[in-house]
Order: C-alpha cells, then sequence, then structure tokens
C-alpha cells in the first residue's frame, strides 16, 4: 500500500540518516517530529525565521545611524539594555508587586524588579524611608501643554477624560513660565494636584515656587521630569525630589534607558499635626493600587529588566560627563543660532533642548520639520506660546545629540544646521 510503502522509504531515510549521525536510533526520530522543528524555529535568527521584519528593522538602524536625530525625547539607548529587552524576560507573567504575585514562578522577576526598584532610588540619591518607586511600561500623563488647544468637545488624551485640567502658560514676552499668573490661576481652579514638567520647555523649573503654591493650596505636588531626568540623575541641573511629593519619569527620553517608565512617591512621615500626632504619607498604598490593578496588566519584565540596567548605567563617571557634554552642546548651538538672528522661546536654553520661534520668519514648524527630513536631520515641530493649532505650530525643538562626535565633526555639523536655518 503506498502509505506503507511511504512509511518503509521514510524508515530507509531514516536509517541512512542513522548512518551518518552519532545520535541513538530514537533521539533521531524524535528530531524529526514537528515538536522538534518547532523547537528548532524558536531558537533559529530572525534573518531565518523573517527577513522581512529582519530588513526593517535594519533600515530602521541605518536610518538611526546616517541620520542626524535631533528629537528631544529620544535616545539612543544602550546595546546592554536592548540585550535585556529582548531576553527570555518577556516570557513572565508577574501581575502584582515583588513578593505578592498573582502567578508562581516569580523567583527572578521579583529580584530584577527590587534591583530596579533599588537602583531607580539611587540613580536620583533617595532615601528608601523617604521615597518609593517603582517602573511601569507606560507614563501616559502626556503633554498637558497640548492641553491649551483643547475644546470642550474635543479631548485629545486620557488626560482629559479623566480630570479636569487648566494649563498654565508662559509669560509670552519673556519665554519662561508665569509663576505669579500660575499662583492666581491655583487660587481660582483650587487644583488638587499641579504638575510641574512639560516637553518642550527650554528653562529650568522654580520647583520651590510651585511647591508654595501647592502647599497654599493643600494642592499635591507632581513633578513630571520625563524629558530632563537624566540630567537630573547626573546631577548637572536641580532635582524635582527636595520639592516634589510625587515624580513622575519616562526612562527613554535623557535617562537613556528602554521605552518605559517610572513612578516615585514619598513616604514616611509627612507631618506632626496641631494635636502633636503624626502623619504619614499615603501616596504608596494609593498609587500601587491605581496602577494595579487599576490600570495596569502585566509588567514588561524585559523593560524592567533593561531599566535596571539603565540606571546603573546612570551612575557611572562617563554617564555625568555624557550629561555635561549634552548641556554644553545645547548651549552653543543656542549660541549659534541667536547670533543668526533666530528668535529662542525663553530666549537661550538652560536643558537639553532648543526651542525656536518661528513666526517671524514667515515658516511654519511643520514645513522645516519636513524641510529637515529630507536632508536625513529628525526634529520635532511644536508649539508656541500663542499658536492655535498643534498640527501646524511655529516652532521646532531641537537637541544637538552630537555627544558621540568629536571636536571638527561637530563644529561644521554646528555650522551646517545653522546654514539649514537659512533655508
Ligand atoms: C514624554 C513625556 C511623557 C510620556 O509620554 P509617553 O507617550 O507616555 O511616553 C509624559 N510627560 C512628559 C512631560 C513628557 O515629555
Amino acid at each position: 500500500m503506498p502509505t506503507r510503502l511511504n512509511g518503509a522509504v521514510l524508515k530507509v531515510s531514516h536509517m541512512c540518516e542513522t548512518a551518518r549521525s552519532s545520535l541513538p536510533n530514537q533521539a533521531v526520530t524524535e528530531k524529526e517530529t514537528s515538536r522538534a522543528t518547532w523547537i528548532k524555529q524558536l531558537n533559529a535568527p530572525l534573518g531565518e525565521i523573517d527577513p522581512e521584519i529582519a530588513d526593517i528593522i535594519e533600515l530602521e538602524k541605518a536610518r538611526q545611524w546616517k541620520g542626524l536625530e535631533l528629537i528631544p525625547s529620544e535616545n539612543f539607548t544602550s546595546v546592554a539594555v536592548m540585550q535585556a529587552v529582548g531576553s527570555v524576560m518577556t516570557n513572565k507573567y508577574s501581575e502584582g508587586y515583588p513578593g505578592a504575585r498573582y502567578y508562581g514562578g516569580n523567583e527572578y522577576i521579583d529580584m530584577a524588579e527590587s534591583l530596579c526598584q533599588k537602583r531607580a532610588l539611587e540613580a536620583f540619591q533617595l532615601d528608601p524611608a523617604k521615597w518609593g518607586g517603582y517602573s511601569k511600561p507606560w507614563l501616559g500623563i502626556y503633554d498637558l501643554s497640548l492641553q491649551k488647544l483643547h475644546t470642550d468637545t474635543k479631548k485629545i488624551s486620557a488626560v482629559s477624560i479623566f480630570f479636569e485640567t487648566m494649563p498654565y502658560r508662559l509669560n509670552e514676552s519673556k519665554g519662561y513660565i508665569d509663576y505669579e499668573q500660575l499662583e492666581k490661576s491655583a487660587a481660582l481652579f483650587r487644583p488638587k494636584l499641579i504638575v510641574a514638567g512639560s516637553s518642550a520647555y527650554a528653562g529650568l523649573y522654580d520647583y520651590a515656587h510651585i511647591r508654595k503654591v501647592c502647599d497654599k493650596q493643600k494642592a499635591i505636588m507632581l513633578a513630571d521630569m520625563a524629558h530632563i531626568s537624566g540630567l537630573v540623575a547626573a546631577g548637572v541641573i536641580p532635582s524635582p525630589f527636595e520639592y516634589a511629593d510625587v515624580v513622575t519619569t519616562t526612562s527613554h527620553k535623557s535617562l537613556h534607558g528602554p521605552h518605559g517608565a517610572m513612578i516615585f512617591f514619598r513616604k514616611g512621615l509627612k507631618e506632626i499635626n496641631k494635636k502633636g500626632e503624626d502623619v504619614m504619607y499615603d501616596y504608596e498604598d494609593k498609587i500601587n493600587k491605581a496602577v494595579f490593578p487599576g490600570l495596569q496588566g502585566g509588567p514588561h519584565n524585559h523593560t524592567i529588566s533593561g531599566l535596571a540596567i539603565a540606571l546603573k548605567q546612570a551612575r557611572t563617571p562617563d554617564y555625568k560627563s555624557y550629561q555635561e557634554q549634552v548641556l554644553s552642546n545645547c548651549s552653543k548651538f543656542a549660541q549659534c543660532l541667536l547670533e543668526k538672528g533666530y528668535d529662542l522661546v525663553s530666549g537661550g536654553t538652560e536643558n537639553h533642548l532648543v526651542l525656536v520661534n518661528l513666526r517671524d520668519k514667515g515658516i511654519d514648524g511643520s514645513r522645516v520639520e519636513k524641510v529637515l527630513e529630507s536632508v536625513h536631520i529628525a526634529a520635532n515641530k511644536n508649539t508656541v506660546p500663542g499658536d492655535v493649532s498643534a498640527m501646524v505650530p511655529g516652532a521646532f525643538v531641537w537637541e544637538p545629540q552630537l555627544c558621540h562626535l568629536e571636536g571638527l565633526l561637530k563644529k561644521i555639523l554646528l555650522r551646517l544646521l545653522t546654514s539649514l536655518m537659512q533655508l
């Protein structure tokens, strides 16, 4: 019968292989079962399994390498971080917190997460008795600056669906946050929470001032240092931790880690009340419950492991000099632009980004973004005080990420960038 015959032929071919292979007969049979080939597939490299995606990744790698990436919210993380992000840590479910999980088998996941938490406190020089913190896959309190473009019928982020928000603004002529106006608005609006943080502000925050307003209004002070956390970790700009109750940050911007986020909260003794009793901070429990089970599903353990590595790297002297270089490049670039007669919002920069106001140049941020893209320079458009559209804003932001380039090359690039601005 044909099936028999097939069977017999198969058998013969097995035997032939046996003759060549050093494996015992039964092992050779198993090697040919689908289970064995599936395992082989699982272990085969990407290029073999999926050349399409492999090519796309190579193209993206080349784009990142050949072009000039000047988007302030982006960065190049380390190979070590990427190895952790692409590791078996992605396989594990671990809802809950270290030591209190819904799934079994979290012995090593707990180790990685606890280490990440410990390093997070160390990276920002926080006392574990006074601060807690952990990482989560997303941040999401995104872009209150966009709120000013909202209308009642158009809520563009979840923040405006869940909460009633009120933006504070820059003083249009000075380009600095108008703290006096913030104080007046807060007295009328009576916020429960004030956010100190932004995505396109070239100045430093006056955290002490915002703390004062929070105390007056009995509001929680949340510092969202997403953009600047790398500079804070390196100690090259002021830290919000001295004043804030809660601090949030992404981990992939200036911090230099994998794509993720962290929350820090104060804990321990808050104050002694009029009756002489201890009042404790109660953020830990509330935030933990809001994150899980409130909002988040399974933690991204590969990201948490990658973040632990980035936080370790953030404590090295090399990291500090890298962040010093970021500040120095950025201020040189701002100087070049000012010399060419460009109007910089905030009059210059005190951090890692430059916000160029193009309105008196008769061009908008979207067009400049497109022109730069065509010559492999990635920058991003942004609104400036007084803009009416977030899609066609009057400015764009650049971060001179030229740290990996040396002397002359850096000078040439700075000149090239400033001449491109003439286009
Ligand atoms: C980037 C950023 C975030 C987080 O944005 P995601 O889209 O969640 O990554 C939050 N706040 C500020 C100020 C930011 O710049």
